[in-house]
C-alpha cells in the first residue's frame, strides 16, 4: 500500500514536471512569436515612415522570360514581409508597396503544349555556379540551375515563384497578350515600364523614335551541328572537344549539352568565309534531305559532307576550301568521341550587340495613345536581351542580366509622388552600370574605349608558334574578318546578302 503510495506521488510529480517544461516550451514559443510580430510591426513602421506618404511605383514588364521573371520576383520580394503560418509561408504586401503586372504574348504551358508555349523553350544554357547562388538566394525553394538548365525550366521556377507574390496582391501575370508599344503602357495608368521582350521584339523605328538603336558590335557566322544518340555522358563532351579543336585553331570549337541525355550541339565559330558561305548555301538548299542520309558510323563528318557537297559538281572544289579539310578532322574527332546516332547541320549568325540607350522618359516622344490628364508618366526602361547580349556560345548572357536586374531593384526607386518629377533618375545605378558595363548609352568617344576588330583579333591568333594553328585558316581569317567588315557596313545601308557575296568574289582578299 505504502509502495502504491509512493508510485503514485511519483508520477504526479513526473507529469507535474512534464506540464512544467510543456508550459515553458510554450511560453518560450509565445515570446518567440510575439517578439518577432513586434520587430515586423517596428519595421513595417520605419518602412512606412521612410516612404512617407509617396505611392508605391504601378511597374508594368513586357515578355516574361527569364529577365523579365527574375525583376518581377525581385521587386516583390522586396516589399514583401514574410512570416511562418500554419499552413507554410506567408506572404505580406508592405504598406504602399508597388505592384507589378507581366504581360507575355506566348500562352501559359499546358499538357500538350508545344515549344512555343511559355515554359517550353527547350534551349539549353550554361548557368554559372554564382548565377545559381543568386537566384536561390531569392527563392523559396531552391533549385540546382547549374552547370546547366532549360530556359524553359527557369521561366517555370521563376513564375512559380513570381505567382506566389501576385497571390499576395503584387499584381499578375497575363498570357497571351502582345504589347505592341510599350509607351502605351503609361496611358493605361502604368508608372514605369521595363521592356524584357528579348532582341527581337522592339523594332528599329520604335527604338530609333527614343534613342535606344540596337547597335552591332561585331557579328560571327556560326556552322551548327545538332546532334543526337551520343554514347559517352556529357561530362567527358569538353574532353572531346578540346581534342577536335587543335585541327581548326584558330577557329572555335564548342560542344553543348541539349535538352535530353546524349543530345547536342557543335558550335564551329570563325571558320573561313567561303567555308562557312558554302555552309550556309548548302544548309538552305537542303542538302541533308533524303539521299544524304548520314552513315551511322561517321554521323557528324558524313552530314557536313553531304552539305558542303550541295550543287552539281561542287563536291571536289567545296573540300579543298581552305579549312575544309581540318574541319573534317575535327568532326571525325567526335565522331570517334562521340559516337553520335545521327545529327544535322544549321548555320546561324551570332552579334554582340547593345542598346545605344537602356531608358527614356515618354514625355518627350509624341505618344501614339492619349494619356488621361494628371496620370504620371515615368521613365520606360530596356532589360535583358533587348537591352544587350553577346553570342550565346560564349554563355554569359543570361548570367550578366541576372547580376543586373538585382543592382537595378537594390539601387532603384520604387517609391514616388510625382514620377514625371523623379524621370529618369529614379535608376540611376542601374543606367550608369550599364553604361559603364555594357557599354550602353556610353558618351566616351569610341578612341577611348575600342573592342578590337575581327581582323585585329585575327592578326593575335596569328601568333607563330600557337599549338595546332593552319596557316590556311589563320591567313583565310583575315579575309573573313574583311568580309564581316563588309556584313556590317552592308546592314547598315540595307545591302542584301546575295551583293556582299558578289562584291567579295570580285575584291582582292
Ligand atoms: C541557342 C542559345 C543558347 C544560349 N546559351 C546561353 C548560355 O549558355 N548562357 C547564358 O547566359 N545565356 C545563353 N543564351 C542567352 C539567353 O537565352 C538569353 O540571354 C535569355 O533568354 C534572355 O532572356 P530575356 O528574358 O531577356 O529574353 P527572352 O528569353 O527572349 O524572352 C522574351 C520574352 O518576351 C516575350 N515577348 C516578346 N515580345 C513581346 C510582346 N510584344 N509582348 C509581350 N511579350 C513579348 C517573349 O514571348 C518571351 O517570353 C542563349 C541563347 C540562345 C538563343
Amino acid at each position: 500500500m505504502a509502495h502504491d503510495g509512493f508510485a503514485l506521488t511519483l508520477r504526479t510529480k513526473v507529469k507535474a514536471a512534464r506540464n512544467d517544461t510543456v508550459e515553458e516550451k510554450n511560453s518560450a514559443a509565445n515570446a518567440h512569436h510575439k517578439a518577432a510580430a513586434r520587430l515586423r510591426r517596428r519595421e513595417a513602421q520605419a518602412f512606412a515612415a521612410s516612404i512617407g506618404e509617396r505611392k508605391g511605383a504601378r511597374v508594368a514588364i513586357v515578355g516574361a522570360g527569364p529577365t523579365g521573371l527574375w525583376l518581377a520576383v525581385l521587386i516583390a520580394r522586396k516589399h514583401a514581409s514574410f512570416a511562418k503560418g500554419p499552413n507554410g509561408l506567408v506572404i505580406t504586401r508592405r504598406h504602399n508597396a508597388p505592384t507589378v503586372d507581366v504581360f507575355e504574348k506566348r500562352e501559359k504551358r499546358r499538357p500538350g503544349a508545344d515549344e512555343r508555349a511559355h515554359g517550353a523553350r527547350s534551349i539549353v544554357l550554361a548557368i554559372t555556379q554564382q548565377t545559381s547562388a543568386l537566384l536561390n538566394r531569392h527563392l523559396h525553394s531552391p533549385h540546382g540551375f547549374a552547370p546547366i538548365s532549360r530556359v524553359g525550366q527557369i521561366e517555370s521556377v521563376l513564375l512559380a515563384e513570381f505567382e506566389r507574390y501576385a497571390a499576395a496582391g503584387f499584381g499578375r501575370t497575363q498570357f497571351g497578350e502582345e504589347v505592341s508599344d510599350p509607351d502605351e503602357l503609361h496611358a493605361r495608368g502604368y508608372d514605369v515600364v521595363f521592356v524584357a521582350s528579348g532582341r527581337r521584339h522592339a523594332s528599329d523605328a520604335w527604338r530609333a523614335a527614343r534613342g535606344m538603336e540596337s547597335l552591332v558590335d561585331s557579328t560571327s557566322a556560326a556552322t551548327v551541328l545538332e546532334f543526337w544518340g551520343a554514347t559517352p555522358s556529357s561530362d567527358l563532351w569538353a574532353s572531346a572537344a578540346a581534342a577536335a579543336s587543335r585541327p581548326i585553331a584558330p577557329a572555335r570549337l564548342f560542344v553543348r549539352p541539349g535538352a535530353d541525355a546524349g543530345r547536342g550541339w557543335i558550335w564551329l565559330v570563325g571558320l573561313p568565309e567561303p567555308l562557312s558561305e558554302k555552309v550556309r548555301r548548302g544548309v538552305q538548299g537542303g542538302a541533308q534531305d533524303g539521299a544524304h542520309t548520314p552513315q551511322k558510323a561517321c554521323a557528324l563528318q558524313a552530314v557536313l559532307q553531304a552539305v558542303l557537297a550541295e550543287g552539281a559538281g561542287a563536291r571536289d572544289g567545296a573540300l579543298s576550301l581552305p579549312g575544309a579539310a581540318a574541319t573534317l578532322e575535327a568532326l571525325a574527332v567526335l565522331d570517334t568521341a562521340l559516337k553520335v546516332q545521327g545529327a544535322r547541320v544549321g548555320w546561324t549568325e551570332a552579334a554582340y550587340w547593345r542598346s545605344a540607350n537602356v531608358v527614356h522618359a515618354p514625355s518627350t516622344v509624341p505618344s501614339t495613345a492619349p494619356i488621361a490628364a494628371g496620370l504620371p508618366r515615368g521613365p520606360t526602361l530596356l532589360i535583358g536581351d533587348a537591352c544587350c547580349g553577346r553570342p550565346f556560345w560564349l554563355g554569359s548572357t543570361l548570367n550578366g542580366h541576372f547580376a543586373d536586374l538585382e543592382v537595378l531593384v537594390n539601387e532603384g526607386t520604387w517609391h514616388a509622388n510625382s514620377w514625371a518629377a523623379e524621370g529618369v533618375n529614379a535608376f540611376g545605378a542601374y543606367i550608369e552600370r550599364m553604361r559603364a558595363l555594357r557599354r550602353c548609352g556610353e558618351q566616351r568617344p569610341p578612341a577611348e574605349f575600342r573592342r578590337p576588330t575581327a581582323q585585329e583579333s585575327a592578326l593575335v591568333y596569328h601568333a607563330p608558334g600557337r599549338r595546332g594553328m593552319h596557316d590556311a585558316i589563320a591567313a583565310d581569317l583575315l579575309r573573313t574578318a574583311a568580309a564581316a567588315a563588309r556584313r556590317l557596313r552592308a546592314r547598315a545601308v540595307g545591302v542584301d546578302r546575295a551583293e556582299i557575296v558578289r562584291t567579295q568574289r570580285l575584291s582582292p582578299a
